[in-house]
């Protein structure tokens, strides 16, 4: 998608700082933390949100999350950490490529805003 930020971000267009990249998926920080450890994990296939997803889609999914687990305890957060998926304006979502957003390295409330 070539109107799409996290497409040029994974095109090598516009630079981020990747903590994990493979054949399907890249991890990198987010540009403005909202924690001491604060990253993305995408994947590589412009998917908008989780409502855009396809049964086919089940197994790129999954290894988002254990992508997320693995660069979490990469970078000392296995302790404790949120993932958030935003789908939709109304959950906040901004940029409309499915991202999951791994938060740590400080105490998490509950219930989130
Ligand atoms: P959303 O609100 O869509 O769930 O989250 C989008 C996230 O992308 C935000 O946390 C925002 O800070 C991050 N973001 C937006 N533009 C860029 C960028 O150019 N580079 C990086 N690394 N993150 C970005
Ligand atoms: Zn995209």
């Amino acid at each position: 998608m070539s109107d799409c930020l996290f497409c040029k971000i994974i095109a090598g267009d516009i630079p981020a700082e990747k903590l994990y990249d493979d054949d399907d998926v890249i991890a990198f920080r987010d540009i403005s933390p909202q924690a001491p450890q604060h990253f993305l994990v995408i994947p590589k296939k412009h998917i908008i949100n989780l409502s855009d997803m396809t049964e086919g889609d089940d197994a790129l999914v999954g290894k988002m999350m254990r992508v997320a687990a693995q660069v979490a305890d990469e970078y000392g957060i296995k302790e404790g950490y949120r993932t958030v998926i935003n789908n939709g304006a109304d959950s906040g979502q901004l940029v409309f490529h499915l991202h999951m957003h791994v938060l740590g390295g400080r105490p998490m409330g509950w219930p989130p805003g």
